[in-house]
């Protein structure tokens, strides 16, 4: 069976009861994701309740975020369990925003990673380098030691329900994207490091591809092979510019099944 790709909207710091409204009567206009695709949308943990009165069963209901803790003297944390009893299906851990500016490191993304499975929450791990370590050559390197943050948490069991997400810094609401190929190099490398643990849990894992991605690169990015879809930041503030990155996949996955 074709793999399907799984295209999640991170709204980062926007939102209001409005534009959630709006965003899905435009969404469900064009709901792409019946057609073959898993399609999720992280809103601000305020927003995670309405978004899921509000989606269609298609669409996953997503967090930016969530404690490493269970429970307990932690004020101001929003915990797995919370996440679940409103609704959420699908969490984001580690975002590059997180790790430089809220002091993230890969001991707190473990934690929050394992928060996250332990209350059958679908993770989605970001990773990627800097345009210094980019150009320093350290792109490999700063990778694998993200992974090693998690990869003993991973299996041919939970694989199928965590994601991983490539998002090269530089590229991130920059307007910047990595080429099909910069990409590509990148998921293979992560693809491999994760066979050398286990073979049937590297294939069973979606890598998506975050940085810039919108309707007119989508395509192309989403052709290669390691690339099994993406993560959307500013093109997914609009219904309208996410669904067409959405009809791209979809676009993609008839090319393959006509082949
Ligand atoms: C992101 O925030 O994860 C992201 C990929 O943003 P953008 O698509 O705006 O680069």
């Amino acid at each position: 069976m074709m793999r399907k790709f799984m295209v999640a909207g991170n709204w980062k710091l926007h939102g209001s009861e409005s534009m959630l409204k709006n965003w899905m009567a435009d969404f469900v206009t064009n709901d792409q994701s019946a057609k073959g695709i898993d399609v999720a949308l992280c809103v601000p943990f305020l927003y995670v309740p309405q978004l899921s009165d509000s989606a269609p069963r298609s669409l996953i209901v997503g967090a930016q975020d969530v404690s490493a803790h269970a429970s307990g003297a932690h004020t101001g944390e929003i915990s797995a369990a919370m996440l679940k009893d409103v609704g959420a299906q699908l969490v984001l851990i580690g975002h590059s925003e997180r790790r430089q500016h809220h002091g993230e490191d890969d001991a707190l993304v473990r934690a929050k990673f394992k928060q996250a499975l332990a209350q059958g929450l679908m993770p989605i791990i970001c990773v990627g380098e800097s345009q210094q370590q980019r150009e320093n050559n350290e792109t490999f390197a700063v990778i694998e030691r993200q992974l090693a943050a998690v990869i003993d948490l991973l299996d041919a069991d939970n694989a199928g329900q965590c994601l991983l997400a490539y998002e090269p810094i530089w590229a991130i609401g920059t307007g910047l994207t990595a080429s099909a190929e910069q990409a590509q190099e990148v998921h293979q490398f992560i693809r491999s490091q994760l066979a050398s643990k286990d073979v049937t849990m590297a294939r069973q894992i979606r890598l998506l591809y975050g940085g810039s991605c919108k309707g007119s690169n989508a395509f192309e990015l989403f052709s290669m092979p390691d690339v099994d879809g993406g993560l959307i930041g500013g093109a997914s503030l609009a219904a309208e510019d996410f669904v067409a990155i959405c009809r791209q996949a979809n676009k993609l996955l008839d090319k393959k099944q006509s082949n």
